[in-house]
C-alpha cells in the first residue's frame, strides 16, 4: 500500500473537513501509517513532525505508551454504556479529579463528544438557569470579535470570524459582538495590559446596555486561536469577571484549545486566578486520543434546575457518547502524566526554547509579530510590516508555508498568513531548533512569491 493507493481510494469516497475539495487536484493528501511522540509516517515512510498537535488535541505524543496501556485496560472491562440512569467508574474519577484542578467553586461536570457540542451545552444551560431562575428576558449572547467556538449552528452563532461564519448568517442567532482586546491592534509603546483594560470600556459599556437581555459573555481566555493566534492580557479576565458578577450575566470560558497547559498554567483562567460559570473543556482532555469534551459549572447553577420533575426544570439535552468509558480513561492516564511528570515546569522550558530559537522572525520583512503565551507561538506574516498590511488573502501565503514545511517533514498548518506551533508537549529542544529552521525557510520562500 502506497500513498498513491490510498490517496485515489480516499478522493472517490471521503469529503473532508475544512477543506475545499479541488485544493487536492494539486495538494498531495498525506495518508498516516502510524505515529510514535512527535512523529507522524505516511505510506511511503516519509515523517513529519506534527507541530500542531494534530488541530491542538495531541499532548504527551502519538502513541503515548501509559495512554495506550490504559486504554487496552479499559477495552476489556468496558467500551461504552449510556449515562442516563446508569454510570462507570472511568467517568466518577474523571470528574472528581477535573472539579480538583479546575478553578474553586466549579463543582459539577456534564460531557458531550466535542467542543462545539460543549458550546452548546454552556448556551443552553446559561439561558436555561436564567428560565428557570425566573428571567425569561435573557436570552442574548455576548461576543468577541475574532473569537470562535465551533462550527455547529449555535457555536457558529457566538463565534466572529467571517471564513466560517458570515455564508450561514441567515441561520444564526443574534449576538452583541464586543470588540476583541487582541494585542495586535495596540498602539506602539503600548504595553499588552494597558490595551486590554482600555479596550474592556467597550465590554463594560455592552454588559451596561445589555445585562437586562444578556444570558452570558462567552470568550477565549488569553489566546483567540482560530482567529489567528491573536493574543491579549489575563487583566481582561479580572476585569470580565468582575464586572459579569456585577451585572448578573453569566460568564463562560471556552478553554477547549487554551486548557491543559497550553498557555503555562493549567489553565487560562488561571493566570488571572478567575472562576467562570462555565468551563468549557475538550480537545487535549483525553491527550489526543478520544473525542471527549465537558462543561464544569457550579452548584448555584445546578440547583436551579434540581427541582421535582413535574416542574420541568430539568436539563434534557444528551448525546449517544456522552461519557464515554475509553475516553475517559484516556483523560484519566492524561491526568496521571500531568501529576506523575513536572508537565508544566517543563514547559516552561520549552516554551522559553521556542521563544530563543523564533526572536530572529521579529526583524523579518514580511513578519509583523512574533507572540507567545506558554506553549502557543505565532509569527504573522503580512505584505508591509510598518503598515501591518496583510497580503491579499487570494495569494493564500500560508498555504505556501504548509506545502514547504511539509517537504521538509513538518507539520505546520497556518491560520491565513499567521504560522504557529502548537506543540505535543513530548517535544525536545533540538526539535523545536529544527521547526524554527523549518519555518524560517517555509517563510523566505512563501514570501519571496505567492503560489
Ligand atoms: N472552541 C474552541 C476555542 C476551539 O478552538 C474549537 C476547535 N478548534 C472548538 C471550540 C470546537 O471544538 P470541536 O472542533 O471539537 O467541535
Amino acid at each position: 500500500m502506497t500513498n498513491e493507493d490510498l490517496t485515489r481510494r480516499d478522493l472517490s469516497a471521503l469529503w473532508h473537513p475544512c477543506t475545499q475539495m479541488k485544493d487536492h487536484e494539486q495538494l498531495p493528501l498525506i495518508p498516516i501509517k502510524r505515529a510514535q511522540g512527535v512523529w507522524l509516517e505516511d505510506f511511503d515512510g516519509k515523517r513529519y513532525l506534527d507541530a500542531i498537535s494534530s488541530w491542538w488535541v495531541n499532548l504527551f505524543g502519538h502513541c503515548n505508551p501509559r495512554i495506550n496501556a490504559a486504554l487496552r485496560d479499559q477495552l476489556d472491562q468496558l467500551e461504552h454504556v449510556l449515562l442516563a440512569g446508569f454510570t462507570h467508574e472511568p467517568v466518577i474519577q474523571l470528574s472528581e479529579r477535573l472539579l480538583a484542578l479546575a478553578p474553586q467553586r466549579l463543582a459539577r461536570c456534564f460531557y458531550a463528544d466535542s467542543g462545539s457540542a460543549a458550546v452548546e451545552i454552556a448556551l443552553k444551560m446559561s439561558y436555561h438557569y436564567w428560565r428557570n431562575a425566573g428571567q425569561t428576558n435573557k436570552t442574548k449572547f455576548i461576543t468577541l470579535t475574532n473569537n470562535y467556538h465551533g462550527e455547529t449552528l449555535g457555536a457558529l452563532a457566538v463565534g466572529n470570524v467571517a471564513l466560517y461564519k458570515e455564508i450561514y448568517a441567515p441561520l444564526l442567532m443574534q449576538t452583541i459582538s464586543v470588540p476583541s482586546p487582541d494585542c495586535f491592534y495596540r498602539e506602539t509603546g503600548e504595553s499588552c495590559a494597558a490595551y486590554s483594560t482600555r479596550l474592556f470600556t467597550h465590554m463594560e459599556q455592552a454588559l451596561k446596555k445589555h445585562a437586562h437581555e444578556a444570558c452570558a459573555v462567552i470568550v477565549e481566555p488569553l489566546v483567540q486561536c482560530a482567529g489567528g493566534m491573536r493574543m491579549y492580557d489575563p487583566v481582561y479576565l479580572t476585569l470580565l469577571r468582575e464586572a459579569c458578577t456585577r451585572y448578573g450575566v453569566h460568564l463562560i470560558a471556552d478553554e477547549i484549545a487554551v486548557g491543559f497547559g497550553r498557555t503555562g498554567k493549567m489553565f487560562a483562567c488561571d493566570h488571572a486566578a478567575i472562576t467562570p460559570d462555565f468551563l468549557c473543556l475538550g480537545k487535549g482532555l483525553t491527550g489526543g486520543y478520544l473525542p471527549l469534551s465537558a462543561v464544569l459549572t457550579t452548584n448555584e447553577i445546578y440547583q436551579a434546575f434540581y427541582d421535582d420533575y413535574a416542574t420541568l426544570k430539568a436539563f434534557l439535552h444528551s448525546h449517544s457518547y456522552t461519557g464515554n468509558p475509553l475516553a475517559c480513561r484516556a483523560a484519566l492516564a492524561t491526568l496521571d502524566i500531568f501529576e506523575q511528570d513536572k508537565v508544566l515546569e517543563n514547559n516552561r522550558k520549552l516554551a522559553m526554547h521556542m521563544a530563543d530559537a523564533t526572536a530572529r522572525f521579529e526583524d523579518h520583512p514580511h513578519v509583523a509579530e512574533v507572540r507567545q503565551r506558554g506553549m502557543i507561538l505565532a509569527i504573522e506574516m503580512v505584505k508591509d510590516k510598518a503598515a501591518r498590511t496583510p497580503y491579499p488573502w487570494q495569494e493564500r501565503r500560508g498555504l505556501a508555508v504548509y506545502c514547504n514545511a511539509l517537504e521538509q517533514g513538518v507539520l505546520l498548518r497556518p491560520l491565513g498568513d499567521v504560522i504557529y506551533f502548537m506543540p505535543p508537549y513530548v517535544i525536545t529542544p533540538e526539535q523545536i531548533g529544527h521547526l524554527a529552521d523549518v519555518a524560517g525557510k517555509a517563510i523566505h520562500v512563501a514570501t519571496r512569491e505567492a503560489l
